[in-house]
């Protein structure tokens, strides 16, 4: 017999995608986790010029020098972070970026800061690199913010890193800045790393998006073009690190995927260097079914706090399975939180990426259960 090894057996398939296959074709989909919007025009059309022009080759490991350089003026208008394009590798979407850090930074006996809830992948890529998870409860009371003093209470010695993600899969939620601030001093003081996933950066709702990396040089930051350009099938992402953390990172991607696909780079290129309006209609049109979708749970009595950004709300119910069981029957497609840490037992999450349409039969559909 031929055994799987003790690292891929410590770790289960996703909840989310195992739901999908078991429900019915027709009921309307709160379950999903990417944008329901088409690659905006201008980007589609650069990956095709990158086909005619044959940029089918190998890329350098790290990605295009240009899509770097594009990058690090992004991370300076946006993020207040000074980078060069050696700091910059370009991943097959944030997920890789993610995997990297682990692979490159976790082992044994590490223990890793996870807020409670977080990103089924951050578990997934700590037991992947067999290190341990710390859970920090971000608390209701709170409105499910992860708050720098329940994160210094969880340090320890072993403690090797935290996972941050501000707005927040699955809540929604976005952090502070006093608290991005804090956590950014403490991971000085501590000598540990912070993992800043900040894929959704750009979908929030009259709120600013802090990064951690402004503040220490203890960040690899996470970014990508899933969410903003809609970009989830073209597998594109990037992380910046500084001397201290690239090569590592550059050996495990190298040895990995070698580099990303180069057709998708020349999109990313576009979709940075070109008009950014179709970003801002994006969120315009989710800010309101944000809007509809919280309206109406709190209507209906459910308890949570209205997300300032990403696509997701995350009601606290008092018991997920049984209620995700009879939205789905009645044609309501829901995700049970439990996935998403311990606390999920008391939580579903539901995602906005569907049309103003269908959330409002959705929530028709929910008040009569
Ligand atoms: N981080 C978070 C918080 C996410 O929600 C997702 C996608 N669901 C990812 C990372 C992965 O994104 P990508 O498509 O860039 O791999």
């Amino acid at each position: 017999m031929i055994k799987p090894s003790i690292r891929t057996k410590k770790v289960e398939l996703s909840e989310i995608r195992k739901m999908f296959e078991v429900t019915n074709p027709n009921a309307i989909n709160l379950g999903i986790g990417e944008p329901d919007f088409d690659v905006p025009e201008n980007i589609k059309q650069a990956i095709v010029d990158a086909l005619d022009e044959n940029l089918t080759h190998y890329t350098p490991n790290k990605g295009y020098i240009e899509l770097r350089e594009e990058i690090v003026k992004k991370f300076k208008n946006d993020n207040n972070i000074k980078t060069n394009p050696e700091n910059i590798i370009v991943t097959d979407g944030a997920s890789e970026a993610l995997y990297l850090c682990s692979q490159a930074f976790f082992e044994k006996g590490d223990e890793i800061l996870l807020p409670d809830p977080s990103f089924l992948s951050y578990e997934a890529c700590i037991n992947l690199a067999e290190a341990t998870s710390v859970s920090i409860e971000c608390k209701l009371e709170n409105g499910l913010k992860l708050k720098a003093d329940d994160v210094q209470e969880k340090i320890t010695p072993k403690t090797k890193a935290i996972m941050l993600n501000s707005p927040c899969n699955p809540s929604g939620v976005v952090m502070e800045k006093e608290d991005i601030k804090a956590i950014a001093e403490l991971s000085k003081d501590h000598d540990f790393l912070i993992i800043s996933d900040e894929i959704y950066e750009k979908i929030i709702y009259g709120k600013k998006h802090y990064s951690p990396g402004a503040y220490s040089d203890n960040v690899i930051t996470i970014n990508g073009f899933s969410k903003t350009y809609a970009m989830t099938g073209l597998r594109i992402g990037y992380l910046n690190a500084n001397e201290k953390f690239n090569e590592e990172l550059l050996k495990i991607h190298q040895y990995c995927v070698a580099c990303t696909n180069s057709t998708s780079q020349m999109g990313a290129l576009e979709a940075l260097k070109g008009p950014q309006d179709s970003v801002k209609k994006m969120v315009g049109e989710f800010e309101k079914r944000r809007d509809l979708i919280t309206s109406r749970l709190i209507e209906m009595g459910y308890e949570l706090p209205v997300p300032d950004g990403a696509f997701y709300v995350y009601p606290k119910i008092e018991n997920p399975m049984e209620f995700v069981k009879k939205a789905s029957d009645a044609g309501v497609i829901t995700v049970p939180g439990a996935p998403f840490g311990k606390n999920g037992d008391k939580h579903v999450r539901m995602s906005y990426a569907n049309s103003y349409e269908n959330i409002k039969k959705a929530m028709d559909i929910l008040e009569g259960l």
